[in-house]
C-alpha cells in the first residue's frame, strides 16, 4: 500500500455532474481539494452525440459486468471519464417542477415528499443554469416551475420540420415548449468537465488524479469519521487522507462505495445504519418513439422540444404520465453506425426505403415516465460482483403516455397513419436493465436517520465528515431529466462546505 504524504482539506470522489460541480463551487476556496476520477479525459468527437454510438454500439460504456436480480450478467450503459455520464449526455437541463417536491399519488403507489422544497432550490437552479449556460424560453409550458430570473441564454430554434410539428400540436390544446439545453455554442454541450474540472483546474490548490478508482474507505477505530480512501491506480493500492470526503460517483456507485467499505464499526456499510444504502433505486421508464413524416428534414438537427401536458395526468386518467422531448435528428445514426437502432427496425416494417431516406423523413421522440420509490429496488455489492436487483413499475402510467403520445402524432400527419412505429426502452416484463441513464435515489436524503442515509446537507448521518453529492440523494425520480437537480444540489451541498471548512 502506498501512503499519500499529502493532507487535503477535502476529497472528492467522481467528477460528473454532482462532482464536477461541486469541485467548481469549491476551487475559488483556496482549500486544498483532491478530485479523483476512475476515467480519463474523453477525446473530443462527434461521437459523443450519435444516440446510436451510446446504446447500440456501447463506444462509451463501461467494460465491466453487473448482476441482475436473477444473477443474470449484463453490460450497464454507463460513462467512467472525466465529467461522468455528462460527457454522454443530451444536455436537457429541466428544472423538477414545485409539485415534484411534495407527495404525490400514482396509480401504483406514492412519489416520496422532498424534505427540501422547490423554493430551497430555486436559488441553485438558477446558479446552475448560468453555470452550465442552459438557453431556453419561459411560458409556453403550464407545468413550469416559478423562476426569479429568466434562463440565461435564448432558446435555440426548431427545425423547420419541428417548427411545423409545434404547430400543428398546439392546434391539439397542447402546449410544446423549447427544450432548456445546455449549450456552449450552437451544436456544443456543455458538461462537468468543460464547465466544472477544467475551470477548477485552474486553481493551484486543486488537484486531480485520473485512471484513480476508489475501492473502499477507511475510518476510524470508532467509526466516527472518514480517514482515509483507498485508490487503485496503475493496480496499485494508495491511500489518500483528508478532513472531509465526497463520494459523487453516480447512485449505484456511491452507493457500491459505502457498502464495500464496511468494517468492524459499520458492519452493513459505512453510512448504513438505517439499512437503507442502495434502496430505493430508481432510473425512469423510458419509451423512444419514431414517427415518420410525409415531407424530409435535414436529419442533423438539434433536440429542442419538450411536451408536459400529461405530465400530472390526462383526462379522466388522474395520475402523473411523464415527459416527452424530441430526440434530434436521426441522421447522425447512418453516419456512425453500421447498424442504427431504430432506422434498421423501421427498414425492414419498410423495405422500400433506404436508411438515408429514412433517416431524414424520421423524428424521434423520448417519452420518460416516474418510476417509485421501494426498498427491493437495490443495489447490492457481494464480494467483488454487483447487483441491480430493480422490478419495473408505474407501467400503466407508461404505456397510457406511449399510446396517448401515439395518437397526437397520428393527428399531426393523419395521412401517415400507420407508420408511427414504437420501440420500447423499458417494455413491461421485459426489462433492459443496463439502461440506467437517469440512476437515482440509492441514498435518500431525510431527517430521520432511521429512515435516511444523508441529512438535508448531504451528508452521511452515521459519519460526521461524509457526504454523498451526486443523483443518490433523490428520495423520488420525478419524470424530467434529472442532471440540473444534480448539479443545483451539488451547488447549494457546496455552500454548506464552504462554510464548515471556515
Ligand atoms: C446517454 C445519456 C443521456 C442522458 N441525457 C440526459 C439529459 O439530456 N438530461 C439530463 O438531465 N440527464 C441526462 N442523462 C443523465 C445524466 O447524465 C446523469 O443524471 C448525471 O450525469 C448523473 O450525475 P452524477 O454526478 O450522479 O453521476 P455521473 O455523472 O455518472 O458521475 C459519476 C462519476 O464518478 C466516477 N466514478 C464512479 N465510480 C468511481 C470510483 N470508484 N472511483 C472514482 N471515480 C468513480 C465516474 O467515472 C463519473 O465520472 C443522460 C445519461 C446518459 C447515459
Amino acid at each position: 500500500m502506498i501512503i499519500d504524504d499529502q493532507y487535503y482539506n477535502i476529497i472528492i470522489i467522481g467528477t460528473g455532474a454532482g462532482g464536477g460541480t461541486l469541485v467548481h463551487k469549491l476551487a475559488p476556496t483556496g482549500k486544498k481539494i483532491l478530485v479523483l476520477e476512475r476515467g480519463n479525459f474523453l477525446p473530443p468527437e462527434n461521437k459523443n452525440l450519435s444516440d446510436t454510438e451510446i446504446f447500440k454500439r456501447e463506444r462509451y460504456h463501461a467494460p465491466e459486468q453487473w448482476y441482475d436480480n436473477a444473477g443474470e450478467p449484463f453490460h450497464p450503459q454507463t460513462n467512467y471519464s472525466v465529467g461522468g455520464n455528462t460527457k454522454i449526455y443530451s444536455g436537457a437541463l429541466l428544472r423538477m417542477r414545485e409539485r415534484d417536491f411534495e407527495e404525490v399519488k400514482h396509480q401504483e403507489g406514492i412519489s416520496r415528499e422532498w424534505p427540501l422544497k422547490y423554493q430551497d432550490f430555486e436559488p441553485y437552479y438558477t446558479e446552475a443554469e448560468k453555470l452550465y449556460r442552459v438557453h431556453g424560453k419561459q411560458g409556453d409550458d403550464p407545468t413550469e416551475p416559478y423562476r426569479s430570473e429568466d434562463y440565461p441564454h435564448p432558446p435555440v430554434s426548431h427545425e423547420s420540420q419541428i417548427l411545423s410539428i409545434c404547430d400543428r400540436i398546439s392546434k391539439q390544446g397542447l402546449h410544446p415548449a423549447h427544450l432548456p439545453l445546455g449549450l456552449q455554442e450552437k451544436e456544443v454541450k456543455t458538461d462537468a468537465e468543460v464547465k466544472g474540472i477544467v475551470p477548477a483546474l485552474s486553481y493551484p490548490n486543486v488537484t486531480l488524479k485520473t485512471d484513480a478508482k476508489a475501492v473502499c474507505l477507511h475510518t476510524n477505530p470508532s467509526g466516527v469519521e472518514v480517514k482515509a480512501v483507498q485508490v487503485e491506480i496503475d493496480g496499485q493500492s494508495h491511500l489518500f487522507f483528508a478532513d472531509i470526503f465526497v463520494v459523487a460517483c453516480g447512485a449505484i456507485k456511491s452507493a457500491a462505495l459505502l457498502l464495500r467499505s464496511a468494517n468492524g464499526s459499520h458492519p452493513k456499510g459505512i453510512g448504513n445504519s438505517s439499512d437503507q444504502v442502495g434502496r430505493n433505486f430508481m432510473k425512469q421508464q423510458m419509451t423512444a418513439v419514431v414517427q415518420l413524416t410525409p415531407t424530409a428534414n435535414s436529419g442533423l438537427f438539434q433536440r429542442t422540444l419538450y411536451i408536459n401536458d400529461f405530465y400530472w395526468g390526462y383526462g379522466d386518467y388522474p395520475y402523473p404520465m411523464g415527459h416527452i422531448q424530441n430526440s434530434g435528428g436521426l441522421f447522425q445514426d447512418v453516419i456512425f453506425a453500421e447498424s442504427p437502432p431504430i432506422l434498421s427496425i423501421l427498414a425492414k416494417l419498410l423495405p422500400g426505403f433506404g436508411l438515408r431516406q429514412l433517416a431524414t423523413r424520421s423524428i424521434g421522440w423520448w417519452l420518460q415516465t416516474e418510476d417509485l420509490p421501494t426498498p427491493n429496488n437495490r443495489v447490492r455489492a457481494v464480494g467483488s460482483k454487483l447487483y441491480l436487483d430493480y422490478t419495473p413499475n408505474n407501467a400503466e402510467a407508461h404505456d397510457r403516455l406511449v399510446y396517448r403520445w401515439q395518437d397526437v402524432l397520428k393527428a399531426v400527419d393523419s395521412n401517415t397513419s400507420g407508420t408511427v412505429f414504437s420501440r420500447n426502452i423499458h417494455p413491461r416484463g421485459e426489462v433492459p436493465i443496463q439502461v440506467v441513464a437517469h440512476q437515482c435515489g440509492t441514498c435518500l436524503f431525510g431527517s430521520d436517520p432511521a429512515t435516511s442515509v444523508l441529512d438535508l446537507n448531504c451528508r452521511t448521518h452515521d459519519v460526521d465528515n461524509l457526504y454523498v453529492v451526486d443523483g443518490s440523494f433523490f428520495p423520488s425520480s420525478s419524470a424530467v431529466s434529472p442532471a440540473l437537480t444534480i448539479m443545483a444540489n451539488a451547488l447549494r451541498v457546496g455552500e454548506h462546505l464552504i462554510e464548515r471548512l471556515g
